[in-house]
Order: structure tokens, then C-alpha cells, then sequence
């Protein structure tokens, strides 16, 4: 029998934006409910070590750090809800949204937090080696390959910007592109052929990712010449697959305004979406820094926020009321 949930403030999204916002929002009186999507803990649940989100100077396990994220906001009183929202209706408060049981979540604010999604190449042996020398964030894991061989691949700024970041790692970066030009803006072009650190491969696809070794791990790449056929093996210790982000908007189409890419567009310097008392915050409006800790960050401004706006409106429709 579904079943109706009413609350001050609905968070969509579980990962380290919605925790953030969740964590604020309880601790603001707002009584979250968090719905947590087909992925709850969002994307750092399928990452092994991190290294760079603050407080914690041994290296920390993606996973363990969002049990505990999801505890500390349960801990202050947010309530999480395991679902996933097919459709919503923003045009009025409370905003409603439905969850693909039928369960109705009603709210005077709605943080949207649903995240992003690397694209991959989507090859069997891609699969097998993430987290083993195949990575989609330079920034997260280039850490891991100091002084090693890498290879970034994809064509566009994503790719140029991550080869660039590698060589603060790396003497030895090859960009591989499947074609003999770059989509990625001049500056970054030139930028990138000025650097000695990198060398370009054009016009090869990747054929296999090829792992070795117990524990298994990335030992080489074996490629396809898009104009020739011929086929090579090119040893590398690491592989970065650079070929854009998927932020999750589908549902969103329609009912708050999205960017160019589908990102959710918000006011500069703030979390307000096209809808007065939505906000949205993490990697679902961010496609500079996609980082843990951005995400955390921007969950806690959409909280504060919220917790603004619910004010606001409160007062006003007291102050009607007086008149
Ligand atoms: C392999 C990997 C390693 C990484 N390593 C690091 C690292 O070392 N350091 C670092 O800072 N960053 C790292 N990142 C990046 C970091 O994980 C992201 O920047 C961060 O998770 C973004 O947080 P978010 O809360 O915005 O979104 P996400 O983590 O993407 O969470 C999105 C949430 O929205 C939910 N959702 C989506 N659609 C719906 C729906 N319809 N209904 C209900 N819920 C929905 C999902 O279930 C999920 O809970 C890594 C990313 C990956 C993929």
C-alpha cells in the first residue's frame, strides 16, 4: 500500500552532497528525509581508497566513509528512505515526488543531489579493471601513479585537462584519441603539445584493457588503428578514461532549468535552482571540480539554503496573517 512521507525538507540523492545537506538540514530543525536512489552512498561506494577528503591522514575506503557519513546524519535525526524517484511535480509547495513503489514524498524544500556518472568506454575488460589501473578521475586517483607510466584517453577538454593534471605525476603521459584532431579548446591544445611530459596517440581505439598479476592489475592496452586495422600492445601501469560525465537530470527535464550539458543550473554563488525552494548542489551541478568534498560542501550551502528560504516564507505568511 504506498504510503505518503511529509516533511519540511526532501533530499534527493545519497552521496556526499545529500548526506552534507542532511546533516545541516537536521541540525536546522528541518527534519530531512533523504531519498537514497539505486545507489545509496552515491558514487565514492565504488571507489576503494581515498586520500584527499579532509580529517583523515591514513588513506580511507570510499565506502566506510559514506557508512559513516550515513550514520552522523541519522544520528542527528534525517531519515533515509530506500527508493528511487521516477517523477515529481515542482510547480507548487509542498513539492511532491513519487518513488517507483508508488510511495508519495512530500516537502516545503527540495534539495536535488542526484549526482553524476562517469561515461566509460563500456568494455568487458574496462569493467574488470577499475579500480586496478583503470580509473575515470585523475584528480581522485593520479596520486596512486607517481613516477609511473600512464595513459589518459578521450579527445575533448575532459581528456586534455586530465593528461595536464598527470604530469604533476608523471613524466610519461600519452593521450590516446580514436581521431587525428582534438575537440578540446585551443588554449588546452596548446597547452597540452607544449608539455614534454605528454605524447599523443591519434587514431587508435582501445580494444582490450590487459591485466596480469595476483592481485590482478592494468599492464597494458591493446589498441586498434581506426584507419589502418592494424593492431598494437602498449604497456602502461595506468589507464584514465576521460570521456565526459552523464549528470542524473532525466527525471529533472521539464521542471528546473538545465544547462547546455543537462547540468542544473543554479544562481552564481548560491545553491537556488529556476525553482524558488529547490536547490541542487554536488556533482549534479558541478562539472568543474566533481570532488567529495565539493559535493559535501555545496550540500551544505543548499541546507543553509533552504533554511533560509523556509524562514522567509514562514515570515511572510505570518506577517498576512496579521494584517
Ligand atoms: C571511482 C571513483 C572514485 C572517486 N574517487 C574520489 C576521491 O578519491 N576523492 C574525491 O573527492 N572524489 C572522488 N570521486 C568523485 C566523488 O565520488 C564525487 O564527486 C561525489 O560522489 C559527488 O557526490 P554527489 O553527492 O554530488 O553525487 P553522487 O555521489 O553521484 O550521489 C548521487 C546520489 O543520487 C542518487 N540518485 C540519483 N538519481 C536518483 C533518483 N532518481 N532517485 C533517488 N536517488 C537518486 C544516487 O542513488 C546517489 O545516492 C570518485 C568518483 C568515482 C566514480
Amino acid at each position: 500500500m504506498p504510503t505518503t512521507h511529509s516533511t519540511r525538507m526532501l533530499i534527493l540523492g545519497s552521496g556526499p552532497a545529500g548526506l552534507s545537506a542532511a546533516i545541516y538540514g537536521a541540525r536546522a530543525g528541518m527534519k530531512p528525509i533523504v531519498v537514497q536512489g539505486i545507489q545509496p552512498g552515491g558514487q565514492l561506494m565504488t571507489t576503494t581508497d581515498v586520500e584527499n577528503y579532509p580529517g583523515f591522514r591514513d588513506v580511507i575506503q570510499g565506502p566506510w566513509l559514506m557508512e559513516e557519513m550515513q550514520a552522523q546524519a541519522e544520528h542527528v535525526g534525517a531519515r533515509m528512505m530506500w527508493d528511487t524517484i521516477v517523477s515529481l511535480d515542482l510547480s507548487q509547495r509542498p513539492f511532491r515526488m513519487i518513488g517507483d513503489g508508488g510511495d508519495v514524498y512530500e516537502g516545503e524544500v527540495l534539495v536535488l543531489a542526484t549526482g553524476a556518472q562517469a561515461k566509460w568506454l563500456g568494455l568487458s575488460s574496462e569493467d574488470a579493471l577499475k579500480g586496478k589501473g583503470v580509473s575515470a578521475c585523475a584528480t581522485c586517483d593520479g596520486f596512486f601513479y607517481r613516477g609511473k607510466k600512464v595513459v589518459v584517453i578521450g579527445g575533448g577538454n575532459t581528456a586534455v585537462e586530465e593528461a595536464l593534471y598527470m604530469t604533476n605525476h608523471s613524466d610519461d603521459v600519452t593521450l590516446i584519441h580514436r581521431r587525428d584532431t582534438l575537440r578540446a579548446e585551443r588554449i588546452l591544445q596548446d597547452r597540452l603539445h607544449a608539455n614534454p611530459k605528454i605524447t599523443v596517440l591519434w587514431n587508435k581505439r582501445i580494444d582490450k584493457f590487459v591485466g596480469e598479476g595476483d592481485p590482478v592489475g592494468l599492464t597494458a592496452l591493446d589498441l586498434v588503428d581506426t584507419v589502418t586495422g592494424e593492431a598494437t600492445r602498449f604497456d602502461t601501469d595506468g589507464a584514465f578514461v576521460a570521456i565526459g560525465h552523464h549528470p542524473a537530470t532525466e527525471i529533472l527535464k521539464g521542471h528546473v532549468a538545465l544547462d547546455g550539458d543537462g547540468y542544473v543550473t543554479v544562481d552564481t554563488g548560491s545553491t537556488r535552482t529556476s525553482v524558488p525552494g529547490v536547490f541542487a548542489c554536488g556533482d549534479v551541478m558541478d562539472k568543474i571540480y566533481r570532488q567529495a568534498v565539493t559535493a559535501a560542501g555545496t550540500g551544505c550551502m543548499a541546507a543553509l539554503d533552504a533554511e533560509r528560504f523556509l524562514a522567509e516564507a514562514e515570515f511572510e505568511r505570518e506577517m498576512a496573517e496579521a494584517i
